[in-house]
């Protein structure tokens, strides 16, 4: 008897109850959540927990963020389609191939080598030609290819690096957790409304790992 669990049956109750019955609302969104394969994204040891409504473990200390906070970062994005995405803390791909079925380009900067390369092998894998990801400290943002339409944090640092802030297009908006080092963060989403003006938001309360880094957190007792 063929034992293999119906991730695609699992993912689409996953789109379904923890997704867009929370509010969130855009096609392209819930599409993209109904087509990525997190199961392919997470570590063969909690391949079955990969639809589980939290977040998981991906190794070193790191972990892919639950369905429904990438589902709200990536909205809160506002993405039309086409656009050109900066991802910081790629960590296990996840949250850069949900972009990048929107987007027209996902620049993912992982600061954790192993990692990295994780990321990129999986998303190849997956078909997800249209992210390049780079190891390194993403609190600089990736100059050379700057402006971006979108940028979406995935760690919380102190505040928003400034750095990141002038790498974003005018009209383009950046969503990244804010707060204390070990606690809990605030969701804060800047827009650029004029290139000398921006706008900030806060969307409610979020757990994530820190962001470590030139303008993020130091790298000190880690
Ligand atoms: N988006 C990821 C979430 C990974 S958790 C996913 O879908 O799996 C956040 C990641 O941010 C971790 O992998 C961590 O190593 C990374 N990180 C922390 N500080 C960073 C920095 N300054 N630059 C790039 N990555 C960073």
């Amino acid at each position: 008897m063929d034992t293999a669990p119906d991730f695609t049956a699992r993912r689409l109750a996953m789109v379904e109850h923890q997704i867009h019955a929370r509010g969130i609302s855009s096609p392209l969104v819930l599409d993209a959540m109904g087509r990525v394969r997190r199961e392919k994204f997470v570590p063969a040891a909690n391949r079955e927990q990969a639809y589980d409504d939290g977040p998981l473990s991906i190794g070193l200390g790191q972990t892919i963020s639950q369905p429904y906070v990438v589902a709200l970062m990536v909205e809160a994005l506002g993405l039309q389609g086409g656009e050109k995405v900066l991802d910081v803390g790629t960590g296990s791909g996840y949250g850069a191939a949900v972009l990048a079925c929107i987007a027209s380009e996902v620049f993912g900067i992982e600061r954790l080598s192993t990692l990295a390369q994780r990321a990129r092998r999986v998303l190849l894998a997956e078909g997800f030609l249209n992210v390049h990801v780079q190891c390194g400290d993403g609190t600089v943002g990736w100059p050379g290819a700057a402006p971006f339409d979108g940028i979406i944090v995935a760690a919380g640092g102190p505040d928003v690096p400034e750095t990141l802030k002038v790498q974003l297009a005018t009209g383009g908006r950046l969503v990244m957790p804010v707060g204390s080092e070990f606690g809990g963060q605030e969701l804060v989403r800047i827009t650029r409304q004029t290139p000398s003006r921006f706008r900030r938001e806060t969307l409610g309360g979020v757990r994530f790992v820190p962001l470590v880094g030139a303008e993020g957190w130091p790298e000190g007792n880690r």
